[in-house]
């Protein structure tokens, strides 16, 4: 077995041991292979390993690594900031968005999916972690926002992304991820149906699938560390 798949074996096992602890059963947790800065190569031996659906941050790393990999029956995750310029590329290649964090944009991703296609499945990302900087809605304006994004046409509003601070301090990474999680609450209560909960990364994803998370973004677990923060667009 390559390394990348008994690091993916190993990460099934924690997904495992962290659903049963939370008395959830293990297919209500998916899995996203997060593939940014690592090349396609990686990508194809984590689906020799059986892993089918991988993230991406960056819209050109991505469409080249969607090119190479055209070959294999992969679902695509688009997972990071998104700039306007880049919704066609990110509707037509992509079959989930989970950084949507304004109207504009989920306008946008609709007119852009082509006819013909599934919708686009997308998240709402709220900012959770109540650092200025961080990208994704207000957690106060989520439920108005979710309200007119589950309206468009051609894309499927399937739940809430979250990306809580680092933090050493798990009282305070749990209080992170529970908001989300009340927040999805709320949304429902107003008649927005969301089965999606997607948030916990390599560091918090026990922490995360306690307080429910539907889909985990894992990285640096399966494919090692990356050697530089990434800074291309
Ligand atoms: C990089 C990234 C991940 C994966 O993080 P790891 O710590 O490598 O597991 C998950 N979600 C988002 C939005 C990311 O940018």
């Amino acid at each position: 077995m390559t390394i990348i798949g008994s690091r993916l074996q190993a990460i099934h096992k924690r997904i495992e041991a962290a659903a049963k602890a939370a008395g959830r059963p293990r297919n209500g947790v998916r899995l996203i292979a997060v593939s940014k800065a690592f090349p396609a190569e990686f990508v194809r031996q984590a689906y020799a390993a059986g892993q089918r659906a991988f993230g991406e941050n960056y819209v050109q790393e991505a469409l080249a690594k969607i090119a190479a990999l055209r070959d294999l029956d992969i679902e695509w995750h688009f997972i990071g900031p998104i700039q306007s310029n880049k919704t066609r590329a990110i509707a037509e290649h992509f079959h989930w968005v989970h950084s949507v964090d304004r109207l504009k944009i989920a306008q946008r991703l609709s007119d852009a999916r082509p006819p013909g296609t599934p919708m686009l499945e997308v998240c709402l990302q709220v900012n959770v972690s109540a650092e200025r900087s961080k990208s994704g809605a207000a957690p106060n304006e989520a439920p108005a926002l979710a309200g007119e994004i589950a309206r468009l046409p051609r894309i499927r509003l399937r739940g809430l992304m979250g990306i809580p601070s680092p933090t050493s301090d798990p009282t305070s990474q749990r209080l992170q991820l529970r908001a989300l999680r009340t927040l999805k609450d709320t949304i429902e209560v107003r008649g927005v149906a969301l089965d999606t909960l997607s948030m916990g990364m390599t560091d918090d994803l026990e922490a995360a699938i306690a307080e429910g998370a539907t889909m985990v973004r894992v990285g640096r677990a399966i494919f090692g560390e990356r050697s530089r923060e990434h800074t291309s667009a």
